[in-house]
């Protein structure tokens, strides 16, 4: 059965309990933009614990952010968002091919067709290496001049496999300061077990939460 005969009868039932989410502001409650994958076994609400009306999500396959530029400058300008938030994810399909083999699978579908021969014009952004790529998303935000210079931008892993994220924050003067000062104040200890690896300029926070405590 198409999936779309069973939605009628299921949007009976979440009308019925709305409520007053048909009040909320167009603007993002909390600010924010995040960006993530199509990957259906992502929710990004749950996950998080946002609900409707807190934050924009953009998604595309991989939560790749040039792909999401365009919603970005949009929910940047117009809608007021100041942070944004990329989630890449274990288990990815973007990990799973490059950009020729796709054009050539899609030419190969139909030889006889030249229409099909668009598809070159298309970079798939796949990546090979998935905090490489989460890293080389928040640089590229950071640095594209299209986006606020005030922007606050973060880089997180989703693990499909544990319902789990992880955070890569880019190193600042404020970061580090807050950091230390935050350590000094609950005189944490680094977990050499794997609490934290400090990686090319970027801290890799396995425990964000009690960071952010
Ligand atoms: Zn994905």
């Amino acid at each position: 059965m198409p999936a779309h005969q069973e939605w009628v009868e299921n949007n009976n039932q979440y009308a019925a309990t709305f409520g007053e989410k048909g009040a909320l502001p167009l603007a993002p409650a909390k600010k924010l933009a995040i960006v993530t994958c199509m990957d259906a076994r992502i929710n990004v609400y749950a996950e998080l614990g946002i609900n409707e009306g807190d934050s924009h999500i953009i998604r595309n396959a991989g939560g790749c952010a040039k792909d999401a530029l365009r919603s970005i400058i949009i929910s940047q300008r117009l809608l007021g968002t100041r942070e944004i938030a990329v989630f890449h994810h274990t288990d990815c399909g973007m990990l799973t091919f490059n950009t020729p083999q796709l054009r050539k699978l899609v030419k190969d579908s139909d030889p006889s067709n030249p229409a099909l021969n668009a598809v070159d014009e298309i970079d798939f952004l796949e990546f090979n290496q998935l905090e490489q790529s989460v890293k080389d998303d928040v640089t590229y935000l950071k640095e594209n001049p299209l986006v606020l210079a005030e922007t606050t931008v973060t880089g997180w892993v989703y693990e499909v496999g544990t319902g789990k994220v992880r955070s890569f924050l880019r190193f600042s003067f404020s970061f580090i300061s807050n950091f230390v000062a935050w350590s000094i104040s609950n005189l944490f200890f680094i977990d050499p077990s794997g609490g934290i690896n400090w990686d090319s300029g970027y801290a890799f926070l396995y425990h964000q939460s009690k960071l952010l405590a």
